[in-house]
């Protein structure tokens, strides 16, 4: 509890200050307040490496540069005759061979 010194009246927290409840005088307060604000930590997600192609997850060796990850890329049927309708296409120098059977 604080009390002015002109008034001796009640004094009040406002903001950071005492306040005089009865006159209005305003003082620096005792109690300061600290109050630290929590940074939100920063955890190592959400990376993209931006050589790779982030698509390429089948195991394919590529017969031009042997990059051993592979694109899968679905052709709709009517694009092809074929009943292959399933590309596989490099992760690295995006060579498209057909796949010989459909990945599962
Ligand atoms: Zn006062
Ligand atoms: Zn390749």
């Amino acid at each position: 509890m604080e009390f002015c010194k002109k008034c001796q009246g009640l004094m009040k927290y406002e903001n950071d200050k005492l306040k005089c409840t009865n006159c209005g005088n305003v003082q620096e307060g005792k109690i300061a307040a600290k109050q630290k604000i929590k940074k939100p930590e920063k955890r190592g997600s959400g990376i993209i490496e931006n050589d790779k192609n982030i698509f390429a997850d089948y195991e394919h060796i590529c017969e031009k540069c042997s990059y051993n990850k592979a694109q899968i890329i679905m052709r709709p049927p009517h694009i092809s005759d074929e009943d292959d309708i399933v590309m596989l296409r490099c992760g690295k120098c995006g060579k498209s061979v057909h796949l010989e059977k459909k990945p599962m």
